[in-house]
């Protein structure tokens, strides 16, 4: 039986490969979860370009052989998810300054002289904040966890001069990411304890609270990483990185107090955005990227 795919079925298909198509894609471990590759592709046929982004399981053993062989597959640039975006840092020739002080890595840029490294999921979060109407400037932001995602973060909000507050629940990481970041920004930037009683105290004065914890994700859709007894003030923003469910139980219960609600596929689609305009250069559909995310969470 033939392999090939008639012209109809491959359009059919989407597949739009041909030989001077250039390559962008997603490496990750496991990566056939990610979203990307549907936002990307929905954005580069918008913008009519011969481009296509390809998903790139790749082991973490094998992570300095995949990306040695970058340009030598003629990528033009990668994303990164989960587990590579701290071991990019090393494998990089050059790093932006947001990249080198949240010391992560998720969009690589492909040059003649060598693999620059940015980090565009610090500038996917405050663009989505703007989009929703909010200034993080000079606010004062409580933030839950101290992982990969809640470097971005914190860094995002402290050069942006928002005042920040980490807990963790291993504080010792709370209070390195504190320093670092810190340091790294030169703007305000605390931990706490994540008792209960610290942070009903610390809640009373958010304006905005963000959940960069995985706790609530699918498939465990009932937990929240926050003690329901403690109330949002009607005033904060409650943002919650999580995009799988939209509505998490914290979500529910920002809602629920009065507060505001919002959840992670704008900063997914944002970052996504930034670093389509960093390889092609051109404005990225960011409605279009946005609306192929949400049919591809759809998809069961
Ligand atoms: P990570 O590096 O593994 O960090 C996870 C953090 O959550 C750690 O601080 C960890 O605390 C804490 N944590 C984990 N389980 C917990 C529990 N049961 N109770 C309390 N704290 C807990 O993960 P990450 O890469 O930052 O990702 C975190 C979440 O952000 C994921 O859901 C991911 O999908 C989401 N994310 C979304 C976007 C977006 O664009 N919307 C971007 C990046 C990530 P310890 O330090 O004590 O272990």
């Amino acid at each position: 039986m033939s392999e090939t795919l008639s012209a109809p079925a491959a359009a059919k298909l989407g597949v739009r490969i041909h030989g001077t198509t250039q390559l962008i894609g997603v490496i990750g471990w496991p990566v056939g979860h990610s979203l990307s590759p549907s936002m990307h592709n929905a954005a580069l046929e918008h913008l009519g370009l011969d481009w296509c982004y390809v998903p790139l399981p790749v082991r973490p053993e094998h992570l300095p052989e995949a990306v040695a062989g970058l340009r030598a597959l003629g990528f033009r640039g990668i994303n990164a998810t989960v587990p590579h975006k701290l071991a990019l840092l090393d494998l990089m020739d050059e790093l932006t300054p947001a990249a080198r002080a949240i010391g992560a890595v998720n969009t690589v840029m492909v040059q003649p002289d060598g693999l620059l490294g940015h980090n565009t999921d610090a500038d996917g979060f405050i663009r989505d904040l703007r989009d929703g109407g909010y200034d993080p400037a000079r606010r004062r932001a409580l933030v839950l966890g101290a992982g990969g995602s809640a470097r971005a973060v914190v860094y995002a909000l402290a050069s942006v001069g928002a005042e920040v507050t980490i807990v963790n629940r291993t504080a010792e990481k709370a209070e390195r990411l504190a320093a670092d970041m810190a340091a790294g920004t030169g703007g305000r930037v605390q931990a706490n304890s994540f008792s209960r009683d610290a942070l009903a105290e610390l809640v009373a004065a958010a304006q905005l609270v963000v959940n960069t914890t995985p706790v609530g994700m699918w498939p465990l859709i009932d937990e929240s990483p926050w003690p329901e007894e403690v109330p949002f003030p009607g005033q904060a923003l409650v943002y919650d990185l999580i995009y799988n469910p939209r509505l998490t139980r914290l979500l529910r219960w920002a809602k629920q107090c009065g507060a505001r609600a919002r959840d992670g596929l704008g900063m997914l689609v944002q970052q996504g955005a930034a670093s389509l305009e960093l390889w092609t250069g051109r404005t990225p559909p960011v409605a279009v990227m946005r609306a192929a995310g949400e049919a591809a969470l759809a998809r069961p």
